[in-house]
């Protein structure tokens, strides 16, 4: 069977990542169509928009995609295609599993957590306006029962279809009582339907000291929209970085997969960075396909190329300027080898 895949390979580091992620994917035998579409600022002139209709329709049609980061201008310029993408597609949970993985330089070995961050509302809602022009700025952060509902009840059937024990509703209702009180009131209800899954909450500032010092008491993670891209970078660097973390947004019967990482203007076109955080987004990908084997293959790939750390990026080196490192087409090309 031939699955048909909209790609976007993005902008920065994007198109390096996809492209070998792209090459392991199809190394693996699963016959599939990719649908390719670029993204982003230069498609403005153009479509008079960074994200085409075109790109909808695409994932619409298929139910996945998969994508590599896209800019997003800093203070000023357009809305984020990446969140704009989300909340087109109704993808509501962003499932960003950090993991250990043997080999990788890390702070602790064994850490295992998931952050399932909800990915259509809170501050990324993106109503902001000026009070008065370069003397105060208001943004508007929504939280609604319905999207709290179905982010945490997907990481509890996360939780059970995955043996995972414990979910943690991450908050900060003591301050925001109102739009976090309601996030957690709705998290409580939901976990008294799932005898069989622990359930606890932390506020977010002291989680993140703890998943700092104490990482291994924690296992799935569901939070509001920004704290959930704030948690999961954190949860990222506890296993290794950036580089090596994968992701999925999810909705239901649909999916785009992308690393956890962004377009690192600085590093485009250099054949630098690591492939890892996409070709494992890859391999998610592949799971959600039906195509567990292949996804086995890629994960087993990756840990045994990173274990034996001789193909391994900059990243990966207990030191950033070591000469051995390898490029990003190079790491991929090893774990094409070891499949
Ligand atoms: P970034 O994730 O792009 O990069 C931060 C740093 O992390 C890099 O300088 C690099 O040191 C490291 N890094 C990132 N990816 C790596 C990889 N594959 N291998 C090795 N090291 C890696 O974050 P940023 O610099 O804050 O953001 C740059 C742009 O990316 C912004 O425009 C931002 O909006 C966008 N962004 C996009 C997405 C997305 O497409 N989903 C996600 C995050 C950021």
């Amino acid at each position: 069977m031939t699955h048909t895949v909209t790609l976007i390979p993005g902008d920065g580091i994007g198109p390096e990542v996809a492209s070998a992620m792209r090459r392991v994917v199809e190394a693996t035998g699963v016959a599939i169509e990719w649908e390719v579409f670029d993204a982003g600022e230069a498609m403005i002139e153009k479509y008079g928009t960074p994200l085409p209709e075109h790109i909808l329709e695409s994932i619409r049609r298929n139910r996945v995609g998969i994508k590599g980061p896209i800019t997003t201008p800093v203070g000023k310029g357009f809305r984020s295609v990446n969140v704009a993408l989300r909340k087109e597609l109704d993808l509501y949970a962003n499932v960003r599993p950090a993991m250990s993985i043997p080999g990788v330089p890390a702070r602790y070995e064994g850490v295992d957590l998931v952050v399932v961050r909800e990915n259509t509302e809170g501050l990324y809602v993106g109503i902001e306006h000026d009070v008065i022009a370069n003397e105060a700025a208001e943004a508007i952060r929504i939280i609604t029962r319905r999207a709290t509902e179905r982010v945490v009840r997907f990481a509890f059937e996360y939780a059970r279809a995955n043996g995972r024990k414990l979910v943690t509703a991450v908050h900060k209702a003591n301050i925001l009582k109102l739009t976090d009180g309601l996030f957690l009131r709705v998290a409580e209800e939901v976990a008294a339907e799932y005898p069989d899954i622990a359930f606890n909450d932390r506020i977010v500032d002291a989680l993140s000291m703890q998943l700092v010092q104490r990482p291994h008491e924690y296992d799935v993670l569901v939070l509001p929209n920004l704290f959930g891209d704030i948690v999961s970078d954190i949860c990222s660097g506890l296993v290794g970085g950036l580089g090596v973390t994968p992701g999925a947004n999810m909705g239901d019967g649909i999916a785009v997969f992308e690393p956890v990482h962004g377009s690192a203007p600085k590093y485009t076109g250099k054949n630098m960075v690591n492939p890892t955080a996409t070709i494992r987004s890859g391999a998610l990908m592949l799971r959600f396909l039906g195509e567990t084997d292949a996804a086995d293959r890629i994960e087993r790939a990756v840990t045994r190329v990173i274990a034996e750390g001789r193909a391994t990026t900059y990243d990966l080196k207990p030191r950033r300027d070591d000469p051995t490192a390898v490029g990003t087409q190079e790491m991929a090309d090893a774990i094409i080898a070891a499949l």
